[in-house]
């Protein structure tokens, strides 16, 4: 289902300094077909300078497609090929794939080494997934720790809210883990039942005087598409 289509045809339309422009023929899954415009950049960053009095700096230039003077921040866009600069940045953490650096870069979080001109790994992570922003601090939990805190505010593709924490899957892929569903009333028999069960069967024991602490409740994991 999230696996990519393969387009049947790409046409190159234009290929310019800047970008360029491809017709791709694609058949969507329901048999419908498909003749996508994709405009190809390289990428490009912009950058917010503040000065110590706490001014932001702009830049006035000319822009031909709005045929004026424009007050903009500073940017620039990627060469062909360029692998983008971090050297002003901190890294997150150890990538989960390959142990190199990980870093912000434009919507996503991704390894250094996934961004090159010969890129070496494919580690790549969204700053927002299914609605909910991924704070820095929590994909720095994750990469440290192996899992987020409990992220509130994922709204899933059928348009449902859900909880859930963000983990590193053994293939070193971002995962889901959910926190298993309170019993139903009709089940609580089985909660009580006096079999010591591991924490992991998800069954909290009937409590007893002294017993040591409640195990965690029950998780799920669920590998993520891709973001
Ligand atoms: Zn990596």
């Amino acid at each position: 289902m999230t696996r990519p289509i393969v387009p049947s045809r790409i046409r190159k339309v234009f290929d310019g300094r800047v970008f360029s422009v491809t017709v791709e023929s694609i058949t969507l899954p329901h048999g419908d077909h498909l003749e996508a415009e994709i405009i190809r950049h390289p990428g490009s960053v912009v950058l917010v300078p503040v000065t110590d009095r706490g001014e932001i700096v702009l830049v006035r230039q000319y822009r031909p497609a709005i045929g004026r003077w424009a007050w903009e921040l500073p940017a620039g866009s990627l060469k062909r090929g360029e692998a983008p600069d971090f050297s002003g940045q901190q890294s997150l953490g150890a990538c989960p794939k390959c142990g190199s650096r990980v870093f912000e870069h434009g919507v996503a979080y991704v390894c250094e080494k996934s961004a090159g001109a010969v890129p070496g790994c494919d580690f790549r992570s969204g700053k927002i997934i299914l609605q909910q922003p991924i704070e820095r601090a929590q994909m720095e939990k994750l990469l440290a720790t192996g899992r987020t805190d409990l992220l509130t505010r994922f709204i899933s593709r059928k348009g449902r809210p859900f909880k859930a924490y963000l983990v590193k899957t053994p293939g070193g892929k971002v995962g889901f883990e959910f926190m298993a569903r309170t019993p139903k009333p009709g089940t609580a028999e089985r909660r009580s039942a006096p079999a010591v069960r591991r924490p992991s069967a998800g069954v909290t024991p009937a409590p007893k005087p002294k017993q040591r602490a409640k195990p965690p409740a029950k998780r799920t994991r669920r590998a993520l598409g891709n973001f």
